[in-house]
C-alpha cells in the first residue's frame, strides 16, 4: 500500500530546515485541528525534539502567502514551546486562580510574540510551490 505525503509536507520541512529545526522530527498528523477555527496546530513531544503539526483544510486551500505565515508561526511555537512549559511548573505551586491567570497571560504573549516574529521574518522565506 503506497503511503499518501500529506500536502505541504514538503513545504513544512524546507521552513523547518531554514528555522534551526533541522535536527527535529517533525510530523503531519493526518487529522484536522482540535479547533475547527485554527489553520494549524503544533504540539512538542516534551524534551525529544519531536512536533506533530496538524494542517486544516482551509490552510490547505489558502494562498501561498497565508500558508507560509502560517507555517512560520507553527514552527516558531516549537522554540517557544519550553517557556510554556516552565509556566506549566510553576502550576503545582500557585492556587487555581492564579494559575489560570498566569497561563491566559502566557498564551495571549506567546501568540503575539509569535505572530510578530512570523511576520517579521516571512518575507525572507521561501513561498510554498504546488
Ligand atoms: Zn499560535
Amino acid at each position: 500500500m503506497k503511503h499518501l505525503k500529506p500536502p505541504l509536507a514538503d513545504y513544512i520541512l524546507e521552513l523547518a530546515g531554514l528555522l534551526n529545526l533541522g535536527a527535529w522530527t517533525i510530523t503531519i498528523s493526518p487529522l484536522p485541528p482540535n479547533d475547527p477555527d485554527s489553520l494549524a496546530e503544533v504540539r512538542v513531544t516534551s524534551g525529544q525534539q519531536c512536533a506533530s503539526l496538524r494542517i486544516s483544510g482551509a490552510l490547505i486551500n489558502s494562498d501561498p502567502v497565508e500558508q507560509r505565515s502560517c507555517i512560520l508561526h507553527e514552527l516558531i511555537h516549537i522554540h517557544l514551546w519550553p517557556l510554556g512549559e516552565v509556566v506549566e511548573h510553576a502550576f503545582p505551586a500557585l492556587g487555581t486562580a492564579a494559575a489560570s491567570i498566569l497561563e491566559a497571560a502566557h498564551d495571549l504573549a506567546n501568540e503575539r510574540a509569535t505572530d510578530a516574529l512570523s511576520l517579521a521574518i516571512a518575507p525572507f522565506f521561501p513561498l510554498p510551490t504546488k
